[in-house]
């Protein structure tokens, strides 16, 4: 079986962006908004040679509990069926009590995750990437999952984790 790699991280931070980015097809549902139902979350896709399974994660109406909740515990499902984590943050908006939730799933899991610092479209918004750091979670990769910037560096860090 190929290694699967989960995406993770709180609703409009661009997984499904980058999801499509990683698979080179636009299969992934991109939304504004949250909540949107899916029933197939998993792609084959390939870097480097190498194949893999992304899961995207996200596509689910919140439950009861809230956001917050639903956010957590899909990123617990995900993380647990993962070999290795891509973490997305939206580094225009930078670090959420929603990201700190995930972050803490993040560790307990205790798999090896990458951070993917989203929407940095230019290089005048690299330096909101770096404040990333104060996750905790090792080097903040600059990306922009819509314009493609940044992403095969990223891509090639989480090869050699996963
Ligand atoms: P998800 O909820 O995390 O899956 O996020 P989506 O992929 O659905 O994207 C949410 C919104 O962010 C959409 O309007 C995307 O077009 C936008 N978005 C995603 N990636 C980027 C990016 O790299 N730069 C910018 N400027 N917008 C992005
Ligand atoms: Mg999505």
């Amino acid at each position: 079986p190929v290694p699967v790699l989960a995406i993770v991280g709180r609703p409009n931070v661009g997984k499904s962006t980058l999801v499509n980015r990683i698979i080179g097809r636009r299969e992934a549902v991109v939304e504004d908004r949250p909540g949107v139902t899916r029933d197939r979350v998993s792609y084959d896709a390939t870097w480097n040679g190498r194949a893999f399974t992304v899961v995207d994660t996200g596509g689910w109406i919140p439950d009861a509990e809230g956001l917050a909740q639903s956010i957590a515990a899909q990123a617990e499902i995900a993380v647990t069926l993962a070999d290795a984590v891509l973490f997305v943050v939206d580094a225009t908006v930078g670090i959420t009590d929603d990201d700190e939730a995930v972050v803490r799933i993040l560790r307990k899991s205790g798999k090896p995750v990458v951070l993917g610092a989203n929407k940095v479209d230019n290089p005048a918004l690299e330096a909101q990437a770096y404040a990333l750091w104060n996750l905790g979670l090792g080097e903040p990769w600059p990306i922009s999952a819509v314009h493609g910037r940044g992403t095969g560096d990223m891509l090639d860090a989480v090869l050699a984790v996963l």
